[in-house]
């Protein structure tokens, strides 16, 4: 194939192999996010490159080098969304969604885009599911969200390979203290950080916490500490989140050095990470974010929320074997109609069938054949039944149920009697 027929790097075809699974955890999360009574919102894939330099901060790794920014036909300069939040907040901002001061709990779900280098759990567009809370201050709301993915573990039965990592940035005055300290002692050890670090301590300094290089995480050892600074406010707030973490009985481990990479964050900082999927390990990750809608032109609005990555809790989906058998299977019943007169009655049968048996997957012959054929056909398709249609049955009005899974003969039913067999038939 030609290279300009090519999917751009980094940018997968989800195939139809694999829907099934992508429906099965969306499916999940959305009923689970009913069930907490998040509602749903949907923003635009395109905004103004503007609102991410402003909401995710113009010296994080995201705005100066992973963004997909290009000009439209108007001179205006439009980026694909990183992420979700910067939009969310755009949008409850300009419908006046948060300025009642009600509580807003919502999710979105899509696709963003990233200019990272692709490798496994790594892609330049990926998806996420996204949850953004306005107009709760309290530490009762980050407790929720973290409960309902821990739910959520649960139902998709990867309890155990996941672990909660939290920490506390404190409000944006006691991370202020906090960076001069730790510029003031890092530039007097300079020489010692790592290249990537250097260039940190002057553009984002917090970064340097999380960085890999061993020298670095060395002298860190040494160097004041983030929770050392905390403002009472946070403390309490932090202590209250931990209270109820613990009531609830979800284990978590608190990680001095998880700092996130976006300017957003106050107070409560999170992560689900996993040991199973090599360097790609968070598949979930949030915070809070008070200064965020007024830093955007809104009213004070406190707000917290997190996004989970799809692709890498599939890959953790698959490689922990959590994928539902019943997914394998896409086709209940496979109808074959031999012969012309057969056709012409299967469709108003099949047709019959799908009003009265909900739910049915029923796949009908297409492209005629023999009965051997069709028969082969159905047998690929997966089904557990077979329908069969012909000269004899017609005349007989009856139809021939078949399993093709071992359940038993082949036997003829009734044609006013086929709804009910066939329901009892798929239950058992
Ligand atoms: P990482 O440290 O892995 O780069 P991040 O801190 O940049 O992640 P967030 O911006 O917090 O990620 O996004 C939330 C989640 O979205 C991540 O925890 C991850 O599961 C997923 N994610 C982020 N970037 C990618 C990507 N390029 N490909 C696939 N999933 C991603
Ligand atoms: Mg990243």
């Amino acid at each position: 194939m030609t290279k300009s027929l090519q999917a751009i790097r980094g940018m997968n075809d989800i195939l139809p192999e694999q829907t099934p699974l992508w429906r099965y955890f969306e499916g999940t999360v959305a009923g689970l996010l009913d069930g907490y009574g998040y509602r749903q919102i949907r923003m635009p894939i395109v905004e103004f490159t503007e609102l991410f330099k402003r909401s995710i901060g113009e010296v994080t790794d995201i705005v100066e080098k992973e963004m997909y920014t290009f000009e439209d036909r108007n001179g205006d300069s439009l980026t694909l969304r990183p992420e979700g939040t910067a939009a969310c907040v755009r949008a409850v901002l300009e419908h006046g969604i948060t300025g009642s001061g009600q509580p807003q709990k919502l999710w979105y779900i899509g696709p963003m885009f990233r200019h990272e280098r692709p490798q496994k759990g790594r892609y330049r567009q990926f998806h996420q599911i996204g949850v953004e809370v306005f107009n709760l201050a309290g530490p009762d709301i980050d407790a929720e969200l973290i409960l309902l993915t821990w739910r959520l573990w649960g139902a998709l039965g990867i309890r155990d390979a996941v672990t909660l990592e939290l920490n506390s940035l404190g409000t944006s005055e006691a991370r202020a203290r906090y960076r001069d300290a730790l510029v003031a002692f890092l530039s007097e050890r300079l020489e010692q950080l790592d290249e990537d670090s250097q260039r940190r301590l002057k553009s984002n300094p917090l970064r340097i916490l999380d960085s890999k290089a061993p020298q670095t995480q060395a002298l860190l050892g040494d160097a004041p500490k983030l929770a050392d600074y905390l403002d009472d406010e946070s403390r309490v707030h932090f202590d209250g989140l931990k209270a109820r973490l613990d009531a609830a009985g979800i284990p978590y481990v608190i990680n001095p050095k998880l700092v996130r990479g976006l300017d957003y964050y106050s107070k409560t900082v999170f992560e689900w990470t996993t040991d199973k999927l090599g360097a790609q390990g968070t598949v979930c990750a949030g915070g809070r974010y008070d200064g965020l809608v007024e830093q955007m032109g809104g009213k004070p609005t406190p707000g917290v929320g997190f996004a989970m990555g799809i692709e890498r809790l599939i890959l953790l989906l698959e490689t922990l074997e959590q994928v539902p058998e019943a997914l394998a299977r896409q086709v209940d019943v496979y109808l074959c109609a031999i012969g012309e007169a057969a056709e012409l009655a299967a469709l108003t049968l099949s047709e019959q069938l799908r009003d009265q048996v909900p739910g049915l997957r029923l796949q009908v012959n297409a492209g005629s054949g023999s009965f051997k054929s069709q028969f082969k056909k159905a047998d690929k398709s997966g089904a557990l039944f077979a329908l069969v249609l012909g000269e004899d049955e017609l005349a007989q009005e009856v139809i021939g149920f078949k399993p093709l899974r071992g359940q038993g003969e082949q036997q003829n039913v009734a044609w006013g009697a086929l709804a009910e067999h066939l329901a009892s038939a798929l239950q058992a």
